[in-house]
């Protein structure tokens, strides 16, 4: 989501004329965007905050803002720290930003370029979208989950428009992007904000999956993330018959205990879990399922992570994201005793991405000799890298230009984390 805010901004920015460059001395507009998820992130906004800070005092005219969930929602209220004490702790800092404020963002440079009247723009032209590209679909996030700063750092859930997010997509397909990713904090629960419409319907993800599909250059579609309790079957039929819809589901079960995921305020339990992984897979049945899971929550006893454990080797996903949980001030759960010892939390996480690496490994080996369709996105040593629309990492090796390109690839060489091939043929455009 913030690789997406900040390159909408910077695409704003270019719009107006404004030129950026990755060499902070050489810009006269700093602009930070922050994750603070956790709180190593955290630390690191505030490392990098203060090494921007001897660029304040060098002589030359410039302007430090900050943007993301390190400043906070409007409507955080006494869990944030309050843009006061933002102002205090970092005088330096010239304006503060909620999370994807890109329109105060561009308010804010234009005054400014406007007062000193020394023009920073040049008027070249826009950088190229990425061969695949991330579109919001709605900002912020209803659940409370009790771990989660992010819902109380982004505030509520404000959906999108489906007309602008139509528009966004089309923009970036007609400047070369091939690949779509829509993003949200939960895009199960994307329209149940908006008002509905004279039939008493809202639109919902899948009349957004349905709106943008028909676009002419858009080949691939994805969405992220997902939220158990709000993935309906309708959501399910659409990937299952929209076919540049990529049969990739990102579904975070974060634990496999009902009394940790009670704690954890997830609101659905196993079995609900196990049922949508059936269906999902029923529906879509050579789909990649990737899921999160959290070890160490406050409480946790041995025989829930084995059950979290067992949960990944009975539903064997083709990738688990396993954190080990710190609290995070504000929540509801850095009240309760953070008493699984850090060693404890750092064996459960091992324990888990061994188990897991085995699996993806055999999941891919069963690629071995198989032809799978690649989107190019870029290169990385010597060789064309992509994805296949399970989104699984693929290397190959070959003449021309292939960037953007869709090639297929037979698969050589086979990781848990990616694989080799050799192209086998063809592209659309050939
Ligand atoms: S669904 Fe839960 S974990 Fe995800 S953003 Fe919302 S509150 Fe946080």
């Amino acid at each position: 989501m913030n690789r997406a805010d900040a390159a909408r901004l910077r695409e704003e920015l270019e719009r107006r004329g404004y030129r950026a460059t990755r060499e902070p001395d050489e810009a006269r507009l700093l602009i930070l965007n922050t994750c603070v998820v956790r709180q190593n992130a955290e630390d690191k906004v505030i490392g990098r905050l203060n090494s921007l800070k001897p660029l304040k005092r060098d002589g030359q005219e410039r302007a430090l803002l900050v943007m993301g969930c390190f400043v906070g929602s409007a409507e955080e209220g006494q869990s944030g720290r309050g843009l006061a004490s933002l102002h205090q702790e970092y005088p330096f800092v010239d304006a503060f930003f909620p999370p994807s404020d890109i329109a105060g963002v561009l308010e804010y440079v234009e005054r400014w370029d406007r007062e000193r009247g020394d023009g920073l723009r040049c008027g070249e032209p826009l950088t190229a979208p990425e061969v695949s590209e991330g579109v919001p679909i709605s900002y912020g996030c209803d659940h409370h989950c009790t771990y989660c700063i992010v819902a109380l750092r982004r505030g509520s859930q404000r959906s999108r428009p489906v007309a602008d997010i139509v528009r966004d997509v089309q923009d970036l397909v007609a400047r070369g992007a091939k690949e779509i990713v829509l993003l949200g904090q939960n895009v199960d629960a994307y329209g149940s904000d908006l008002p509905p419409d004279a039939a008493g319907r809202r639109p919902n993800l899948s009349a957004v999956l349905r709106a943008i599909h028909g676009i002419e250059g858009l080949w691939r579609i994805r969405f992220l993330t997902s939220h158990p309790r709000d993935m309906t079957q309708e959501i399910i039929d659409t990937v299952a018959a929209l076919p540049k819809v990529c049969e990739c589901w990102e579904l975070p079960v974060q634990a496999g205990d009902d009394v940790v995921l009670r704690r954890m305020g997830r609101g659905y339990t196993v079995a609900h879990f196990r049922d949508l992984v059936q269906r999902i897979r029923q529906a879509t049945p050579d789909c990649a399922l990737n899921t999160d899971v959290i070890v160490g929550f406050p409480g946790e006893t041995e025989e829930q992570f084995e059950r979290t454990l067992a949960l990944v080797r009975e539903l064997r996903f083709d990738m688990v994201h396993v954190a080990a949980y710190s609290p995070r001030p504000g929540t509801p759960a850095a009240r309760l005793e953070d008493d699984v010892p850090a060693a404890e939390k750092d064996r459960r996480r091992v324990l888990i991405e061994e188990v897991q690496t085995e699996i993806a490994a055999e999941i891919n080996a069963r690629l071995l000799g198989r032809q799978v369709e690649v989107l190019v996105d870029g290169q990385q040593g010597g060789r064309w890298r992509g994805r296949t629309r399970t989104n699984k990492l693929v290397f190959f090796a070959a003449p021309g230009d292939w960037l953007g390109r869709l090639a297929h690839v037979r698969i050589t060489w086979a990781g848990p984390w990616s694989m080799r091939g050799e192209p086998a043929g063809g592209d659309p455009e050939d």
